[in-house]
């Protein structure tokens, strides 16, 4: 047996211009796939910096309010001197630790040239300290 496995590799950048944002990168990652020419096999797609995230879950908006609520319950960003991380002069310490809980890379399983999700499930970028440029890899490998 002769094995053709196809490998793609895209950054895909982003600045987005406040600090914390939601963004669905579906349509992004689809656009990746059809590039790739995989119609069986793996899509990993993962934050490149350590306070954003990726992840899947519905593109509804009142739910993107309600991560946003729910996380600065659990990692205020202010007061920012409230945190040992941001004595080296940072002031994103809260970034980490929501970056941390909403994850950094997801999978998607390719079935037919497609990517196979489960209902109303939808990728997202997930932005915690944002006003620069940052970059979500996306990686493909299959046949
Ligand atoms: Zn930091």
């Amino acid at each position: 047996m002769i094995l053709a496995m196809k490998s793609y590799r895209k950054e895909l950048w982003f600045e987005v211009p406040s600090r914390r944002a939601f963004i669905n990168i579906t349509p992004q990652v689809e656009q990746c796939l059809k590039e790739s020419g995989v119609r069986e096999g793996l899509c990993l797609v993962n934050a490149m910096h350590i306070t954003a995230s990726v992840f899947i879950n519905d593109d509804e908006s009142g739910l993107h309010h309600d991560y946003d609520v729910w996380l600065e319950k659990l990692a205020p960003h202010e007061p920012v001197s409230a945190y040992r991380h941001n004595r080296t002069g940072e002031d994103n310490a809260d970034a980490h630790m929501k970056r941390q809980i909403m994850g950094r890379e997801v999978v998607v399983a390719i079935t037919g040239g497609k990517l196979d999700f489960g209902p109303w499930e939808q990728i997202f970028y997930g932005e915690f300290d944002g006003r620069r440029r940052k970059r979500v890899l996306v990686k493909i490998i299959g046949e």
